[in-house]
């Protein structure tokens, strides 16, 4: 079975002269364990179909299916949870909570989820992101690439499905930029997760296992590499 399954989605904004169709019947499907870059100029409608991926941007038709659920078909409730529980959604600007620590701003989805910190994973991922020694700083006594490793142990607490990334090295310079992208790499190949980054950085694209080039909120282009030995 297909992992996450996208069909026939289309996204349409405003009405008569203002109408935008963001995404323009879009199907595709991804496999468990996939790495995917999506890549397109500005406004083809690369993070509406990554929010529409994460349950977080409701489609105007056509259906997302994540292991075989109907991510839309679920009530406000089920949904809040899916986004919580099965999707790590990642930003440029890391949308971090100024009055928390860097543990409390990791943990902070599994508390929401009244849930008990697993420590063995809020350790792991300390050291993973190489934050061990910074666990009790606020965002603003952190560089900027630090932040970005917050906002990313955050979206991985929870051990998501899939890793979810708009544009995660946009705000960073390049040395950060790579920092950022090996860690997700190294995440999802450690928990076998999902990943898809929207970027606009051709060598972070290249690194992918499929490219997918979207213009008009259509899919241009869908490449995979080889397989590599
Ligand atoms: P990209 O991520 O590739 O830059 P977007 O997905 O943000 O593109 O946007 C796709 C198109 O949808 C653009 O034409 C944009 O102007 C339009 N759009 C996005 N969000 C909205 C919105 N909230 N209201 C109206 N139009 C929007």
């Amino acid at each position: 079975m297909n992992f996450l399954q996208v069909n026939d989605l289309c996204k349409i904004y405003g009405a008569g002269e203002n109408r935008v169709a963001a995404l323009d019947h879009v199907s595709l499907t991804i496999e468990k364990g996939e790495f995917v870059s999506i890549i397109g100029s500005s406004g083809s409608g690369k993070s509406t179909l990554l929010h529409a991926l994460a349950g977080v941007d409701r489609p105007t038709s056509g259906q997302v299916l994540l292991d075989g659920q109907d991510v839309y078909a679920q009530n406000p409730e089920q949904l809040a949870i899916f986004r919580r529980r099965q999707v790590g959604l990642i930003y440029q600007f890391h949308n971090l909570i100024p009055t928390l620590d860097v543990v409390e701003n990791i943990t902070l989805p599994v508390l929401l989820d009244h849930r008990r910190v697993n420590r063995q994973r809020l350790e792991e991922l300390l050291d993973l992101l190489g934050l061990a020694e910074r666990r009790t700083h606020l965002p603003n006594q952190l560089s900027g690439g630090q932040q970005q490793r917050v906002a990313i142990g955050r979206a991985l607490m929870n051990a998501p499905a899939v890793m979810l990334a708009d544009e995660p090295t946009g705000a960073l310079d390049s040395r950060n930029g790579q920092e950022i992208i090996r860690l997700l790499k190294q995440s999802h190949e450690k928990y076998r997760q999902t990943l898809i980054i929207v970027t606009h950085d051709e060598s972070i694209a290249l690194q992918a296992d499929r490219i997918i080039t979207i213009a008009d909120g259509k899919i241009a282009r869908d490449v995979r590499r080889a397989a590599r030995v």
